[in-house]
Parts: C-alpha cells; structure tokens; sequence
C-alpha cells in the first residue's frame, strides 16, 4: 500500500513524535533536550536519503526488468549496492546474461534448421521434377506401347473372325475351337491395353470430362439391355426396378463405362441362379446408384485394396473370367473427376454392394427436382 519512501519517511516521523513526546516531560535537562532534537533531525534526514536511495535502485530494477521482457539482453543491470538490493540486482543481471545466451542458441538453431528445411525442399523439388518427367515418359511409354499392340491384335482379331466365318473356307471343330480361343484371347488382351491407355490417360492428366444434362434412368435401362445376354450366359438374374426420372450433370459416355465394369464385375463375381440389381435415388444435391450381387463377396480386408490398380482378391481370383484388375481403379478416378465417389460394401460368402455418387442436373431442368420430390414422395 505504501512505497518504500512512504514507510521510511513514516518510521522517520515515528521517531520524530517519539523524540517530542520525550522533549514534552519536563522536567528534562537541556543536554538531553538538544540530543533527542538531533537525533530527531538526524533520523528525518538519514530516513530520506535512505529511501531516495533504495527507492531508485528499485526504480533502476524495475527498468531494467521490463526492457528484458521486452527482449533487450544487451544493456546490463545497473545496480551495484551491497545491500539486498544490489544482490537481487546482479541476480537479475546474471539471469539477463544466461537468457542472451539461450536466445542466441536458439536463433542458431532456428538458422541451421531453416537451411536444413530449405535444403530439404530443393531436394525434394529435385526429386519431385525427376519423378514428373519419369512418370510422363511411363505414361507416353505406356501409350506408345499400347497403341503398337492394338494394330496388330485387331488385325489378328479379325482375321480370326473372317475364318470363323468362312471366309477361307468351312472350318472343322477342332480348328473352330483354337480359332475361339484365339478370338478369346486377343479380345482379352485388347480390353487390358484398352484399360492401360485409359489409366496412363488419367493419370497424366489428360482424360477431360464432357459435362451435359442426361437422363440416368435412361442410361440404367441401356446397360441393362446390354448386359442382359451377358446375364443370361452366366444363368444371373440381372434387374433394375424402374425408378422416378433422374436427371444428372455428367460426362454420359464415362458414367456408362463404371456402370457397365460394376455391373460386369458383379455378373463375373455371382455364381449361377444369383442376381445382380441396379438401383439408383437421389439424395439431396446426389443421385447414388448402387449395384448388389448376391455374389462371392469381398473380404473386409480387401474392401479398400480392390481399388488399388491391378489388385485381384486371391480368394476369387480365378474364378470368373479373368480380368485385369485395373476395372475398379479407372471407375473410382473417372466418378471422382466428377466430384463424385465409389465405395463398396460387402459380406463375404453374401454379395456386395457398390455405390457410386454422382451430382445431380443444376440447372432449369424439371429432371432433378422432380425426381428428388418423387423419390422422397415414394
Ligand atoms: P477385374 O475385375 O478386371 O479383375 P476390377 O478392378 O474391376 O478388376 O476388380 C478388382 C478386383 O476386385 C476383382 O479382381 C475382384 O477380386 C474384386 N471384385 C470386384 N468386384 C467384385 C464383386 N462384385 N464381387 C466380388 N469381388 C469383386
């Protein structure tokens, strides 16, 4: 509540009134009275230098003090008394020092670690450049590759057919069934190179969506018509309930690929006497179709791998027509390019689900909306 300087001069003036109350009992002799007056003065005096002088070595402190949190280590503490405060002083002083010292380290540090960080980033930029050019020259590779082997297997395809079809004449059984599997085969082969241009597309970038307002109902009903000999071969039962008109924003030719490998896969992956179902509703500002089979399933540990590019269950692998495990990758990126996404869902030994997401038509067309107020209607 008081200041140094204020209790001194207190004690001071305590000594003061002490010193008259004694002058006042008479009778004193005036040897006792002109001393207990000098002391009085004396004390007054003695008080007021002493507070003058703690009170400014504390002022002193406390500057010094405040320009240290202020982060100035450099100007020393100026305190040089023996007393209490001169030692909290060079206490204060020595912290100062140790406190330079430590800031200086850790500006050190932070200097050697920037250069650390920016070396880092060089170097990874070196790094990430090289992969870029290695990934162009996989990718034009690829291409090149690919496009070389399509000529001659479609050439081999269709001399294959021309002799099935007799052209060079009637084909017996036996050459008949090589000249199958000839076809079989090169068609595969043809479908795995169709897929690597499609994926060395995607990935450098270059695939381009074709936006347009279509009706996905529509679609649905083609692939259904598509499929249905598939279907038929396999002895599944393929279906897709006719739903409410819906209207989506999408690249048509894309949408119909991932449909046709979903519901391709899920014909390939059900044995006979199962089904396959193609459902589709909107949700909000989405539509989802979803295509179930009643089919081998995917092990939960699997679910997320089978995305990845050439990923085939082991379990299934072989059973079906082969494939090339690149199916499930290029329709995950090509929905996504849409902003839209693929998942599955699946119980081993009971089908799977899987699910892809597309944005619905944004704008004046009657289609989305309608089709939203139907669906939630029904
Ligand atoms: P592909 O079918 O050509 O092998 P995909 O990328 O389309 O390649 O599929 C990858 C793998 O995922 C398949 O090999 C199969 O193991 C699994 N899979 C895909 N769809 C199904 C399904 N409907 N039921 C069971 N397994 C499936």
């Amino acid at each position: 509540m008081f200041t140094i300087r204020g209790k001194l001069v207190i004690y001071a003036l305590e000594i003061v009134a002490a010193a008259s109350l004694l002058l006042s009992m008479r009778p004193l002799d005036w040897h006792v009275q002109v001393g207990l007056a000098t002391v009085a003065v004396l004390a007054v005096g003695f008080a007021t230098l002493l507070g003058r002088s703690i009170a400014s070595a504390i002022d002193r402190l406390v500057v010094s003090t405040r320009r240290i949190g202020e982060g100035n280590y450099d100007d020393p503490v100026l305190v040089h008394s023996s007393d209490e405060v001169g030692t909290l002083g060079r206490e204060i002083d020595r912290m100062r020092l140790q406190l330079r010292e430590k800031v200086r380290q850790l500006e050190e540090l932070s200097r050697e670690l920037e250069g650390k960080v920016a070396r880092r980033t060089d170097a990874l930029r070196q790094a990430n450049e090289r992969l870029s050019e290695l990934s162009d020259l996989k990718s034009d590779f690829i291409s090149k590759v690919s496009h070389e082997l399509r000529t001659p297997l479609t050439s081999i395809m269709g001399a294959a057919d021309n002799l099935l079809d007799g052209i060079a004449g009637p084909v017996d059984e036996r050459p008949r069934s090589y000249l199958s599997r000839i076809k079989e085969n090169a068609d595969r082969l043809l479908h795995l190179i169709n897929e690597l241009l499609d994926l060395s597309r995607i990935e450098a970038g270059k695939e381009e969506i074709c936006l347009s307002n279509f009706r996905l109902d529509a679609l649905i009903g083609e692939t259904l018509e598509t499929l249905k000999p598939l279907a038929e071969e396999r002895g599944v039962m393929l279906a897709a309930p006719q739903g409410p008109p819906l209207v989506i924003r999408a690249d048509r030719d894309k949408v119909s690929r991932v449909l046709i490998n979903l519901v391709d896969n899920g014909l390939k992956f059900t044995p006979p006497g199962g089904r396959v179902d193609i459902r589709a509703r909107a949700e909000g500002p989405w539509v989802k179709v979803a295509v179930s089979d009643s089919g081998v399933g995917i092990p939960a540990r699997e679910l997320e791998r089978i995305f990845d590019k050439f990923h085939q269950v082991e379990r299934v692998r072989g059973g079906g027509r082969a494939g090339s495990g690149l199916g499930l990758s290029i329709s995950r990126q090509l929905v996504e390019m849409h902003g839209g996404g693929l998942t599955v869902e699946s119980s081993p030994g009971a089908g799977s689900t899987f699910t892809m997401t597309l944005p619905v038509a944004d704008g004046d067309g009657v289609g989305p909306q309608a089709a939203r107020e139907s669906w939630h209607a029904s």
